[in-house]
């Protein structure tokens, strides 16, 4: 007997980087932050009464939302809050499109787009990058579709649109819903947050597990107008309407309060991104100037493959794709100091 639905049968799941314990990695090949959390979430789980656990969570994440609300200069009624922007981009699926007319994001990108659209019976339509990497968004938007999935900055590749590049598009398509999926954008600067009131067909998505370094506790928010926040909540009270748990709730909360220590924190990610990145120049790849906190590194003296390949031997994990237009590539998490110097030593060894 098989009893697994044809859904469960056909579709490719998503596969995530790896997260091996067979030693100890230096591991960078999923994007988390090399910081811990602000000392103010170690307080907060420390002071935290048990007790409260007992009851269901706030189901629309009330105090968060606020929180937040605050942080991006939105209303509280524009703010929707998910287990993870993964889960945040499930619901916007379900939310916002049919069987009926595609979806359109770039060949090259976060590869959760296709499996949901595969997942909710959405056709795609998908554009190609530019020979630089960069998001042809004008050919974009003359394409047939109901809306984009926009990854900005982009991954794997690190390329980013500047506001008033993707105002422009935002304009140029008043039919269409343009989803842009901020999960890097702290790392960046250029987010169409304060675009929201503006555009009616702008949702913006953002997440606690890069910048924040809070990818364990599964966060992740939409910020639109009240129409669209209004389609999230539908569809996640037929699912599951209590999806951010007491606990992330509360210190998702606290990590937005504290400000000083996550800024300073990007800062520190942003300026090992530079100085590796011209390391890696200096070494012979080429690497597409990055908005991100990583590094799209490849066409150098060895393969993508062997670069994965050997690197996990000397004990450092980067992420791989055996695909057209990406084998050529490893994607490189930024690490601490001294991470990217135990990266970079590796990688001379493996050059010489
Ligand atoms: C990491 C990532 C997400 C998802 O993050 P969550 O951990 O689910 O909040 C979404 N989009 C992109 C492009 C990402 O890299």
């Amino acid at each position: 007997m098989n009893f697994l639905s044809e859904k469960a049968r056909t579709l490719s799941p998503y596969t995530a980087g790896e997260q091996l314990a067979d030693k100890r990695y230096v591991k960078l090949n999923t994007n988390e932050n090399p910081y811990p959390p602000s000392p103010r979430v170690g307080e907060l789980l420390r002071a935290y009464d048990p007790a409260a656990l007992k009851l269901y969570p706030s189901p629309e994440a009330d105090a968060l939302r606020e929180q937040i609300a605050l942080t991006e200069g939105v209303g509280k009624e524009n703010v929707f809050c998910g287990n993870g922007s993964d889960e945040v981009l499930f619901l916007s699926f379900a939310a916002f499109f049919d069987g009926t007319r595609p979806v359109c994001f770039a060949d090259i990108t976060y590869s959760f787009y296709e499996v949901y659209a595969n997942f909710f019976g959405v056709p795609v339509n998908i554009a190609p990058l530019k020979a630089d990497f960069s998001m042809d968004l004008q050919g974009m938007a003359r394409r047939d579709c109901a809306g984009y999935y926009i990854a900005n900055p982009n991954a794997p590749t690190g390329a980013g649109v500047p506001l008033a590049e993707m105002e422009r598009f935002i304009a140029s398509v008043p039919e269409k819903l343009v989803v842009a999926d901020e999960a890097y954008m702290d790392f960046y600067g250029e987010s169409c947050a304060s675009l929201v009131g503006k555009y009616e067909n702008l949702l913006v998505m953002k997440t606690f597990s890069k910048s924040y370094s809070l990818a364990g506790i599964r966060c992740g928010y939409a910020l639109g107008s009240v129409k669209l926040a209004e389609g999230l909540r539908r569809m996640k009270d037929c699912m599951n309407s209590y999806p951010v748990d007491s606990l992330c709730q509360a210190v998702c909360a606290c990590a937005l309060r504290d400000r000083m220590y996550h800024d300073k924190t990007v800062a520190l990610v942003v300026a090992e991104r530079e100085r590796v990145r011209a390391e890696l120049l200096a070494l012979g790849f080429t690497v597409p100037e990055s908005k991100a906190n990583f590094l799209f590194a490849g066409r150098g003296k060895k393969s993508g493959e062997e670069i994965y390949r050997r690197l996990k031997e000397e004990g450092v994990l980067v992420r791989f794709w055996n695909k057209p237009l990406l084998r050529d590539f490893c994607r490189i998490t930024v690490g601490t100091r001294e991470e990217n110097d135990f990266l970079l030593q590796k990688l001379k060894k493996i050059l010489s």
